[in-house]
Order: C-alpha cells, then structure tokens, then sequence
C-alpha cells in the first residue's frame, strides 16, 4: 500500500516485503547503512506551555537509502527490534544526540534530548555504562538527557525493565513513558517505575478539538500524571486550537506538527531562535 509523507519531497511506498530472504537482506542493509552513514538525526522540538520557549527535543531516526530514498522509521523499527539491531541503531542515536547536545550547549541553548529505547535496549544489563561512558565522554550531565519507553517495551519483561530503569534514573536521566495510554498495562506500574515523565500518545490529541470523548481522556491524563507528580507531555499537536486546549488543562509540554515537523538535528539552534509560540498565552 503507497503511504503519503509529506515531510521531505520523497513518497516511499514499497513495505519491505517480510519473506525471509527479503529479511535477511534487509539486516545487511541496515548493517551497512550505519557503515555508510545513511541514518540521518532528526529531531521534533518540545516546548512548554508554560513558557512558550523550546524546553528539549526528540530525537528521530531517518534511513536515507540509496535507492529507496527516505525510509521511515515505522518501516524498519519493528525489524530492528526483532533482529537486535536496534541496540546498534540506539547506540548511534545517543552518540549523536551527545554530540548535538553538546553544539547547542556551545551556543548558549539548554534542550533536553529525547531517545527513544527499545525492550531490547532495556534488556542490555550493560546499557547504564554504556550511557556513563558516553555522558564522560562528551562532558554532558545524565539531565541532558530524557529516555523514551513505551508501555510494550516495559511489559514486555517488566522485571528486567524495571531494575534498567531504576539504574538509569539513579545516574541522573530522566524517564518518560511513550505512547502513554495504548498500551494494555495497569497503572499499578505507573506507581513503582521511577519515572519523571507521561507522554500522552497522538491518537487522543489528533482530534481533541473535536472528539469530547478524547479531550476527557487527555484532561484525566493530564490530571493522573500531575497527581503523580510526573511532568505531562502532549504529542501530536496539529493546530492552534488543540495547543490552546493544552494550555488550558494544564498541560506541560507539547510537540506536533503544528510548531515543527521532525528537522534535521543540525537545524535545531537556528528553528530555537525563530520560534514564536502563540500569542495570549
Ligand atoms: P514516537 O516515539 O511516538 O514518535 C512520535 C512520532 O509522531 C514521530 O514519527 C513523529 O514524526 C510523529 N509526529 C510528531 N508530531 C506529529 C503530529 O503533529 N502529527 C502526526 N500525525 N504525527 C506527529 P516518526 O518519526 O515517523 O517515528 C515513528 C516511531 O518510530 C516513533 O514513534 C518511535 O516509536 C519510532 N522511532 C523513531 N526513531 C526511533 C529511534 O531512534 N529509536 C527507536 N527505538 N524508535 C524510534
Ligand atoms: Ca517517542
Ligand atoms: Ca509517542
Ligand atoms: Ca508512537
């Protein structure tokens, strides 16, 4: 089925196919495409509501393929998981966030960067050091940092997910729970796992403005999370109607389309200095 991106000129529309051929050639080409420099940063501004000001960013992967073109992440993610790489991929995006991180410190701008971590991530016992040895190297402190988990990702062995997780903030991260509200866990989680952040998911945010249905759930959200004392995070912001809802419930952040799509990491300082939020804040 042809998929429509609208970000970037390029409409990519053959799925790689999932025979097992097909996907044996695709871990070589996601091998070499970390050799060849093929994965682009990419990121997609947070901004608080409070403010208005750019507060962090999440970091997004692109797959700039040689003769597919750009290759979204929904097309190769779910196999990096599978296979494992995504340990090498989330490698990669640490490394290069550290490095955009410290780019922006040297010009005076303080973001937050957001990385997406997969269960195989959360399943590396090595993964804290790994992130001690990179926070060393690029003299940045754990708090430059926010680590994005899905509810899958945690439920999938909540045990093991639960002792990364507490390492990981013990060193100074910050967490946050992705895609908070489609998942099929119990909010007993919510209670244990050392979190700072609640990430609503998209789905209920798309259409706020007019679904009541899914402004409720946003507004509860909103609430559980404050009344959790965790920092609450909207995604999916497509229109000034929506952020002004946002403002409005409380909310603590957002990030959508309707201030930026994903840009390249290497646009971010000069989109922070443009940036107007709306105004009557
Ligand atoms: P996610 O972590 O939930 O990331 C948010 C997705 O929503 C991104 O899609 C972003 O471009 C999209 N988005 C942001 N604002 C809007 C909006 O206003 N409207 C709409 N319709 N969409 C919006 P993207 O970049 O295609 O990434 C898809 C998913 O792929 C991510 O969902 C994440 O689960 C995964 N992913 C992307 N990069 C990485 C990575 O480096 N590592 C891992 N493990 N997963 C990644
Ligand atoms: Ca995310
Ligand atoms: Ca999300
Ligand atoms: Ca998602």
């Amino acid at each position: 089925t042809a998929k429509q991106r609208t970000e970037g000129a390029v409409v990519y529309d053959a799925a790689f196919d999932q025979s097992s051929a097909q996907s044996l050639s695709l871990l070589t080409e996601l091998r070499n495409a970390i050799e060849r420099n093929e994965f682009r940063l990419f990121v997609q501004p947070k901004i608080s509501l409070a403010t208005g000001k750019a507060v962090g960013a999440e970091a997004l992967v692109r797959w700039v393929h040689p003769e597919r073109g750009n290759v979204f992440p929904d097309q190769f993610i779910p196999f990096a998981e599978q296979t494992g790489f995504i340990r090498v991929l989330t490698r990669w995006m640490m490394e290069q966030s550290a490095m955009l991180s410290q780019q922006l410190a040297s010009q005076g701008i303080d973001l937050k960067i957001s990385v997406n971590l997969s269960t195989r991530d959360l399943m590396d016992q090595d993964l804290p050091a790994k992130f001690a040895d990179l926070l060393a190297r690029h003299q940045l402190a754990p708090s430059a940092f926010c680590l994005e988990i899905t509810e899958s990702a945690i439920m999938d062995d909540p045990v093991r997910a639960q002792q990364t997780l507490e390492r990981l903030h013990l060193m100074g991260m910050d967490l946050s729970i992705d895609d908070f509200g489609t998942g099929y866990s119990s909010l007993a989680y919510l209670k244990r796992l050392p979190v700072n952040e609640l990430k609503i998911d998209k789905s209920f945010v798309l259409n706020m403005e007019h679904d009541t249905g899914d402004a409720k759930i946003v507004r509860s959200t909103i609430d559980l999370g404050h009344n959790m004392g965790l920092r609450v995070v909207a995604e999916g912001i497509e229109s000034e109607a929506v952020w002004r809802l946002l403002v409005l419930m409380g909310c603590d952040q957002a990030q959508g389309y309707f201030m930026s799509r994903p840009i390249p990491g290497g646009d971010l300082a000069k989109w922070v200095t443009q940036w107007q939020a709306p105004e009557g804040l």
